[in-house]
């Protein structure tokens, strides 16, 4: 596809969902009896985030995709897992490829807090001062590949048609726009089943360190390994306490640069 039409498909793609989740937050505004903010349609960094949004949309999307096609066109899964799991039910094979892929997404972002080599990308994503949709769009690339790598090595080693993965990075994406929305949208009891912007919304805080609510599609696997975190009231700060150059080019390149005293 040529670069023009990229273009357009992004714009339409940022208006699409501009067209849910701005009156959605307008309307279920989280933070708007929060003591440090006040109702404001431009939020601070907003541009920044546009041009995070832009940067994927129109050149890594398309890097991640042809890295991943790639390393995962080698894997031929028929010559090493056993014939029973390859002959199972699409069903089943979809629903154990959920579990496997949360589990893969928790132990993966529990690491990317954890060794700094990873978080030096990951801290990209956490180094919004404001969360909402167009937040969730703030990743490095090199940690978008990481993450999708890790969400989709399960459909592909239980051999998966490749239209099937495109639904779940697609429904794990919407569900990414949703869980950073500035909303107050609760989910009462399903939260224990189903992510959440409140849950989401405590793992930017920048107090906690994104040490908690680590899960993005189901908090089960942050109830199983004690990370699940769900007060009532809401945070008031989001960022991490290091200095950073919030720029969004800075932000493409100080990760691959030797960090600085
Ligand atoms: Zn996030
Ligand atoms: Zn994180």
């Amino acid at each position: 596809m040529d670069f023009f039409a990229t273009a357009a498909q992004a714009i339409l793609y940022l208006i699409a969902i501009s067209a849910v989740f701005v009156p959605l937050e307008y309307f279920w505004r989280a933070d708007r009896f929060a003591a440090n903010t006040h109702l404001r349609w431009i939020r601070r960094d907003w541009l920044n985030d546009l041009c995070f949004y832009l940067g994927q949309a129109l050149f890594f999307n398309a890097l991640t995709i042809t890295l991943l096609s790639y390393a995962f066109g080698i894997v031929q899964p028929t010559e090493f897992m056993p014939r029973f799991i390859m002959n199972l039910p699409v069903a089943v094979k979809v629903v154990v490829v959920i579990l496997l892929s949360d589990l893969g997404i928790y132990w993966g972002h529990r690491a990317q807090h954890r060794f700094p080599i990873l978080w030096r990308f990951h801290r990209v994503h956490h180094t919004a001062r404001e969360v909402d949709y167009l937040a969730a769009y703030r990743e490095h690339p090199l940690d978008n590949i990481y993450t999708r790598g890790i969400e989709t090595l399960p459909a592909v080693l239980l051999g998966l048609d490749l239209n099937t993965i495109a639904g779940f990075v697609t429904f794990r994406g919407l569900w990414a726009i949703f869980i950073h929305s500035n909303t107050s949208i609760r989910l009462g009891p399903l939260e224990y089943l189903l992510g959440s912007p409140h849950l989401h919304h405590w793992h930017h805080e920048l107090d906690k360190r994104g040490l908690i609510n680590y899960a993005n599609l189901s908090p089960l696997m942050d109830i199983a390994f004690g990370t699940f975190y769900s007060p009532r009231e809401r945070p008031l700060a989001y960022g991490v306490h290091d200095r950073i150059r919030q720029p969004w080019l800075w932000q493409m390149i100080d990760p691959l640069l030797p960090s600085r005293r």
